[in-house]
């Protein structure tokens, strides 16, 4: 008898300059809106949001955070995401402290991760990953001025979790 392992499509997620950029937190700024709970004035930009939701949902992916904001826990960024409209938002977890670089913290908890991952993809405005993960990674370049996710990383994205 066979037994068959979940499998996964996942995301590992970077928040500033990739779900935020400079303009919205000039405009959080200034409005002095921000997303509930959140403690150190994080926001994000509700288009970018609605972007990688609409590739993430209809992959069926979920979400790892690999921000900094983790370093507050999952709630500012699940709070963020709802308070742009993105209603539960799927957040698996988090990366961990271990490791200097963004690329050693995805492998090591790629690792840990106990589901077949079927796709993945990386998005981030800086580059410290892996060779090997390059396939993987989206780098969303001077994402914080130059307007974070956008549709041209969404394509991007499509095709990786296809
Ligand atoms: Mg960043």
């Amino acid at each position: 008898m066979t037994h068959a392992r979940a499998t996964a499509k996942l995301v590992f997620l970077d928040m500033d300059g990739v779900l935020n950029t400079r303009e919205s937190m000039r405009r959080a700024r200034v409005e002095n809106i921000y997303p509930p709970e959140n403690p150190f004035f994080y926001t994000v930009d509700v288009g970018c949001v609605h972007r990688l939701r609409d590739v993430v949902v209809t992959a069926g992916a979920k979400l790892v955070i690999t921000s900094s904001w983790r370093h507050s826990g999952l709630h500012p960024v699940i709070h963020a995401l709802e308070w742009a409209g993105w209603h539960r938002p799927p957040i698996i977890g988090h990366t961990s402290f271990d490791e200097l670089l963004r690329g050693h913290q995805i492998e090591a908890w790629l690792k840990g991760f106990d589901e077949k991952v079927e796709k993945y993809a990386i998005l981030d405005d800086d580059a410290d990953m892996l060779p090997a993960q390059e396939p993987f990674f989206i780098h969303v370049k001077y994402g914080l001025s130059a307007g974070g996710f956008l549709n041209e990383h969404a394509e991007r994205l499509k095709e990786l979790l296809r």
